[in-house]
């Protein structure tokens, strides 16, 4: 049975209290009263509500990042200006580190160890940097060829491209919700955050630190609230001039079909179905624990989750039996209990749709090396670490992004076979990792893969400076680095007859 956890007194306070939308500077209930319930992911219990926008509260939201955006609210600061609030955000993050790592353990059922000294840095890291970029955000000067006889002063500039929305999912909120903001501040945007439905807590509390460091009312705002109904009006809108998402690939399809009315900006991260793939001359002691653990970390709902393993034959026995091993040692439970090694799912339907996918891989002659049952003695989302092997191209488990903890297996025999597995095998290209001592196989491989991250001898490893996002059904655009900043900037040429 999970060992009841007492909250903090001031988590236990917040929770009591009903979570609440952020308009124009502004801590409101939604404009029809309307809640939602939070779940807590290790006990199945409700722990508190949280305001459900409506369309009311998108219109009020949209009206307010307008004008601060038309009255140069934040622009009118100075770069250095902006930046030195983006890395007060920083200060303020890390200054109450334990109450959001609390939170994120709560309520998106991570371990506190992972949220306190993973997450919650990493967010303070990413405000850090784009505080930087600030001061930074550059043109060109150009050279006129058109009118010889003619002397002309050219030159380009970067602009904020205005209010934007931004949508992320419930399998990082404070992470993915920090790596949009932060750029969109920084290169001058107001902006609309929504979080997903499931787990709005650390949000809200990173709304609360952001006006506390100085963000100005109206350039953030935060709306709780279904996807159907929030999401979708803030991506139809005609006045928000670009929508950051992340989220699924069905979804992001949507977005792209509700953007067409202004054509607004999209940027999409999407789903991924990455490749671990492993040779046969990879240091297996570090290769077979690592592969592990890209699948089931935060319980394998992660994008880049390596969720499709690829052994050489001369080592897949050992690589798929190592990996089972693991799985089937796995202490799993309460996200509240340090001793537990793999988390539960986030929900309730999500657990059933990953269940139903093992089934479907049972039903296509998977072989099941390990788990493969729910967990059900618990009250909370658990289940039991999978192994699928010797699997083959055609099943869904291996062409379907699962976003759980199940791993397919497979063998491969060339170099030349594992290029054409690992990508024709999967709509998706967001990562792939290879195990490998040998260092041109790794180029090569690296190089072969239609993936827009490729770890060699380590898997998941992310960097605020590296850009982060997929190739094909894996997204437009990037997360991350100077290149998710531009994602925030209009491009203009000025040219000038002298
Ligand atoms: P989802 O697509 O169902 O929802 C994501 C967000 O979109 C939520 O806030 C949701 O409320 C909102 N939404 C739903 N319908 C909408 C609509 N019609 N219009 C606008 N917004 C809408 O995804 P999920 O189940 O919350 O998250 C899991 C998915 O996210 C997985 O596919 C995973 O791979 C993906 N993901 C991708 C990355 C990445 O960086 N590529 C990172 C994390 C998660």
């Amino acid at each position: 049975m999970i060992k009841p956890y007492l909250p903090s007194t001031k988590v236990a306070k917040r929770l009591r209290t009903e979570q609440r939308l952020l308009i124009n500077g502004q801590w409101l209930r939604a404009s029809d009263g309307g809640l939602l319930d939070i779940y807590n992911p290790s006990t199945g219990a409700v722990m508190s509500q949280t305001a459900k926008a409506t369309v009311e509260d998108v219109e009020q939201s949209v009206a307010a990042a307008r004008a601060s955006f038309e009255q140069s609210v934040w622009t009118g600061l100075t770069p250095a200006q902006r930046g030195k609030i983006l890395w007060r955000v920083a200060d303020l993050i890390e200054q109450h580190a334990e109450e959001i790592a609390e939170l994120e353990m709560l309520d998106a059922g991570k371990f506190y160890a992972d949220a306190r000294h993973g997450e919650v840095p990493f967010a303070a890291e990413c405000f850090r940097y784009y505080a930087g970029w600030c001061t930074k955000i550059e043109g060109r000067t150009k050279q006129l060829s058109t009118i010889p006889d003619q002397r002309f002063h050219a030159y380009t500039q970067r602009e904020p491209v205005g209010v934007v929305a931004l949508i992320v999912p419930w399998n990082g909120p404070l992470v993915q919700a920090s790596w949009k903001l932060a750029p969109a501040l920084a290169a001058g945007c107001s902006c609309i955050m929504k979080p997903a439905a499931q787990t709005p807590l650390s949000t809200v509390r990173l709304g609360e630190l952001m006006i506390q460091a100085g963000v100005p009312a109206g350039v953030i705002n935060i709306l709780s609230g279904g996807g159907s109904e929030v999401g979708q009006r803030l991506t139809e809108h005609p006045a928000v001039d670009k929508v950051s998402f992340t989220g699924s690939t069905k979804v992001g399809k949507r977005i792209i079909d509700a953007a067409k009315g202004n054509l607004k900006k999209v940027s999409l991260e999407l789903g991924g179905k990455s490749p671990v793939i492993i040779y046969p001359d990879a240091d297996l002691t570090t290769a077979i624990p690592a592969a592990a653990h890209a699948i089931f970390a935060n319980a394998g709902q992660v994008c880049v989750a390596g969720s499709r393993l690829y052994a050489h034959e001369a080592v897949y026995q050992q690589v798929t039996d190592g990996v089972a091993a693991i799985a089937k040692n796995m202490k799993v439970g309460a996200a509240s209990d340090s001793s537990n090694e793999m988390g539960p799912l986030i929900s309730k339907e999500q657990l059933n749709r990953v269940y139903q996918m093992i089934e479907s891989g049972r039903k296509e002659g998977a072989r099941i090396a390990a788990g493969g049952e729910l967990i059900a003695n618990q009250g909370g989302y658990f289940l039991q670490p999978t192994v699928l092997a010797d699997t083959h191209h055609a099943m869904r488990v291996v062409k379907e992004e699962i976003f759980g903890p199940v791993l397919t297996t497979m063998p491969f025999s060339s170099e030349d076979d594992i290029a054409i597995y690992a990508n024709d095998n999967s709509e998706y290209g967001l990562a792939a990792s290879i195990w490998t001592r040998d260092i041109g196989l790794a180029h090569k491989t690296a190089a072969d893969i239609k993936a827009g991250l490729v770890w060699v001898n380590c898997h998941g490893i992310p960097d605020m400076a590296i850009p982060f996002g997929g190739y094909k059904q894996s997204g437009w655009g990037r997360e991350n680095g100077y290149e998710a900043l531009l994602q925030y900037t209009e491009l203009k040429s000025v040219i000038v007859k002298l």
